[in-house]
């Protein structure tokens, strides 16, 4: 599926494919420290290109 971010079409980075499957994965406390965020149970949302299998990743800030 097309998945759009900030007003602007996801494109892999990779191999420039435009359809990816979507999913979350949880933070863990290493990494949420690694970014220096407080939040400890926050899930990020990924989304995986269909062509080749490159994730990408995005953290869903609460505003
Ligand atoms: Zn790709």
């Amino acid at each position: 599926m097309k998945i759009e971010k900030a007003g602007k079409e996801l494109t892999c980075a990779h191999c420039g494919g435009k359809d990816f499957e979507g999913g979350t994965a949880l933070l863990n406390t290493a990494w949420m420290s690694f970014l220096n965020l407080d939040c400890l149970d926050k899930s990020a949302d990924t989304y995986v290109c269909t062509k080749c299998g490159r994730i990408e990743w995005f953290y869903p800030f609460d505003d």
